[in-house]
């Protein structure tokens, strides 16, 4: 049974939210406050986040921005309450997998919904990211090279995963600790120059190859072409 988390302060509809859902087979928690709704998103294990735009304490877009700033794919759809063009774009800009203006009927939400899941199922379905001779298994959290096996710890790992997820595109040391790290690290860039020093020396230094390049004056690429 899909999990659902929804996120909104409007009693009338979180309450509509829920039947619904119910009746179509999924299992529901809710929150009506903006932190609360972000702590159990990041805890909680849901299939998808309903996010409503205007919350107490944390907005939205602020949720959605930080948990996908930590690494949580889980897929969103945001609500909004107004047909206001510049926040449907905020939104996807900072991750939201779709959106909905309120009032919205409930069959077109429920459609997105199952886009957005399926969507999500595809993705966890390839875990294995390969640059090289690396492979990265996000599943079995095992990094080879060829045959040999790599022993990282939870960043360096979640730092090679980061970069051959964008293998041979130049990332910014902003890019990597928002991604990497999350929003909240953004002012220490150079934990990113710490983090691929060992990760040099556990593969480039050890295997004699040169995948993490240093693009001057901007960050790193991991470079297999
Ligand atoms: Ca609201």
């Amino acid at each position: 049974m899909k999990k659902i988390l929804i996120v909104e302060d409007e009693q009338r509809i979180s309450r509509f939210l829920q039947l619904e859902l119910k009746h179509e087979g999924y299992t529901t928690e809710t929150s009506a406050d903006g932190r609360e709704g972000y702590q159990m998103a990041q805890a909680g294990n849901y299939d998808l986040i309903i996010l409503d735009l205007m919350l107490p304490n944390l907005s939205g877009v602020e949720i959605c921005r930080r948990l996908r700033a930590e690494g949580i794919a889980t897929p969103i759809i945001m609500l909004t309450a107004k047909d206001d063009v510049s926040d449907k774009v905020t939104g996807l800009d900072v991750g939201a997998d779709d959106y909905m203006t309120k009032p919205f009927a409930i069959e077109e939400l429920l459609a997105r919904m199952r886009t957005a899941l399926k969507k999500q199922t595809k993705s966890s379905e390839t875990p294995v990211l390969k640059g090289g001779k690396i492979t990265l298994d996000r599943n079995r959290y095992e990094v080879f090279f060829d045959s040999d096996a790599v022993v990282l710890t939870k960043k360096e790992f979640e730092l090679l995963a980061y970069l051959l997820m964008n293998k041979n595109m130049v990332l910014s040391r902003e890019q990597i600790v928002e991604n990497v790290w999350g929003y909240e690290y953004e002012a220490e860039t150079n934990v990113t120059d710490v983090y691929i020093r060992y990760l040099r020396s556990k593969i480039d230094e050890k295997f004699g190859t040169s995948y993490i390049k240093t693009i001057r004056g901007i960050g790193y690429q991991f470079k297999d072409e």
